[in-house]
């Protein structure tokens, strides 16, 4: 065998990692002798080729797929042809399967020895329940892997060209609930509007519209009128539609175009450009 020695970084170069340093151990998904395993997948905001290539292997190593709603079909039909799928969301059958049930089975399916992936969409860990499910799983001894998707939101505002941290407009970013779990009061939109004007915040809201008209209200007490608001529904997937408007105009806007659920409603000057391109000459003077 020859030994070709490493040359020197060349001067005034910073010394990078080549190409073979960033090979990480792939991750193994499939079933160690006898043990099963669970995989938290994100599945993305719905277009398959949003997933990440980690996600797609442990949908392909799945013998057992827990799915929720907002998985899209195309993601599901992903999984080896052996594999079962189970809807645990309102496509499902009932309701709504009950949190313990869906956990029951992971935990059952993993004992008898299964590759089970519980398929979530976007991130399993922003709004996804992921955590809880995740404590539970491991309460009961089990070991679980989280695989990270993309989160609607950063899919949403990405599919009209709107970086959410834009620095001319932006320090930040606040993914924030329009619906509280029972029993909690929910988010204060007053002071949270207070802050995103100092702090010069973005706001993405999830699951907000139902709850709009109280958002904007509250927002009102602290955001101008004319702030701009995106509302994108089914981001990523074919089905996407999506409206630009003001905070003023977002109660208005959703019934006018019949936007529903599941949507994001993106709110801050980072959308100001958008927003430009769809009012009339005149009123953009007004505020100019
Ligand atoms: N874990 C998910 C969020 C689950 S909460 C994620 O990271 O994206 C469900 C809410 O997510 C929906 O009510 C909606 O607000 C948002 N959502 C999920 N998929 C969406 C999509 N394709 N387009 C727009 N909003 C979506």
């Amino acid at each position: 065998m020859t030994h070709t020695p490493t040359p020197p970084p060349s001067p005034g170069k910073p010394d990078l990692p080549t190409h073979s340093d960033h090979q990480l151990p792939a991750t193994d998904f499939s079933t160690l002798s006898g043990a099963g395993r669970c995989t938290l997948v994100g599945a993305g905001p719905g277009d398959p080729e949003l997933l990440t290539l980690k996600a797609l292997k442990a949908i392909q190593a799945a013998t057992l797929l827990l799915v929720d709603d907002l998985v899209s079909d195309a993601i599901v039909a992903l999984a080896t042809p052996g594999a079962r799928v189970v809807h645990v969301g309102k496509r499902g059958g009932c309701q709504s399967t009950p949190q313990a049930f869906i956990e029951k089975l992971a935990i059952m399916a993993v004992q008898e020895g299964e590759t089970v992936v519980r398929l979530k969409g976007g991130d399993p860990f922003v709004f996804g329940r992921g955590g809880e499910e995740l404590e539970h799983l491991q309460a009961a001894g089990i070991r679980v892997d989280v695989v990270n998707g993309i989160t609607a939101g950063l899919a949403a505002a990405t599919s009209l060209g709107v970086p959410l941290t834009h620095r001319e407009h932006a320090h930040g970013v606040v993914f924030i609930t329009g619906h509280a779990k029972p029993g909690d009061t929910g988010t204060d939109w007053r002071a949270l509007a207070a802050t995103a004007h100092s702090a010069r915040l973005t706001l993405v809201i999830y699951m907000g519209v139902s709850g709009a008209r109280r958002i904007q209200d509250e927002l009102l007490s602290g955001l101008p009128a004319h702030t701009p608001v995106a509302v994108i529904q089914n981001a990523s997937l074919p089905t996407q539609r999506q409206a630009v408007c003001t905070l003023g105009e977002l109660q208005r806007t959703l019934e006018r175009e019949d936007l529903a659920s599941p949507s994001v409603i993106v709110v801050g000057d980072v959308l100001q450009g958008l927003l430009a391109l769809q009012q009339p000459l005149s009123q953009q003077s007004l505020r100019a």
